[in-house]
């Protein structure tokens, strides 16, 4: 089993993605088992505050450390990587998610709001990924995206163990186009080759 603890202040906004489809048959069959915390519950103060003022002035709130110290500290177990998602990381790709796959156990820390003190990043985080060049309210988006393509790498994840194998990218290649019944629709037709059970020309027609 996977294990992956997410440590964001929005935890709400993980319930559609990671309660439907195939996320939830991984998790509710024991091939992922994932985390969601609040770090907020980690500020201490009876109020909590996870962020302040920018040293130096300039727009916007930066993350504090202590919260997400206390809440690495806490949760982080040995041997568990922690992934920052940030705009500047190295870039999401196939081959990215092939390699945390093949990991037992990560974290991934979701900043907000203007960012969060270099600090962190200094002390705690072991890789930094981003998944484009935009620039996104927070890391809950991120996290989800890699999550999700990840899954799909673990054994048992999918109905058959060639589906993500064929997925595009995989192989260096693009996925070819698919086509379900009925095999004329409206006048769209499914291509012939397709549809005479030659294997051999099909798997020339899919290269
Ligand atoms: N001021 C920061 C900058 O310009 O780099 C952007 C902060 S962004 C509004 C808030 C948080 O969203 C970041 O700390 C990061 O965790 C996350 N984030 C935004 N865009 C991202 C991306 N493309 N990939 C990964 N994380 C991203």
């Amino acid at each position: 089993m996977m294990k992956i603890d997410i440590l964001t202040l929005f935890p709400g906004m993980f319930k559609g993605p990671f309660e439907e489809s195939i996320i939830k048959r991984a998790v509710e069959n024991g091939i992922l088992d994932i985390r969601i915390h609040n770090f907020r519950e980690f500020a201490p103060g009876r109020h909590h505050h996870v962020d302040d003022y920018s040293y130096g002035g300039g727009e916007g709130m930066v993350l504090k450390c202590e919260p997400v110290f206390n809440a690495v500290e806490a949760l982080k177990e040995p041997g568990q990587k922690l992934i920052f998602l940030t705009p500047q990381g190295r870039k999401f790709n196939q081959a990215v998610a092939g390699e945390l796959a093949a990991e037992k156990s990560l974290m991934f820390f979701c900043g907000h709001y203007e960012g969060f003190d270099e600090r962190l990043r200094e002390a705690l985080a072991d890789d930094e990924i981003s998944i484009g060049d935009y620039v996104l309210t927070g890391g809950e988006l991120p996290a989800m995206v890699i999550v999700d393509a990840l899954a799909r790498r673990l054994p048992g994840v999918l109905g058959s163990a060639a589906a993500a194998h064929e997925d595009s990218f995989s192989e260096g290649l693009l996925e070819y186009p698919h086509y379900t019944r009925p095999a004329d629709f409206r006048g769209l037709k499914v291509p012939e080759v397709l549809l005479n059970g030659n294997h051999a020309e099909i798997r020339r027609w899919r290269l």
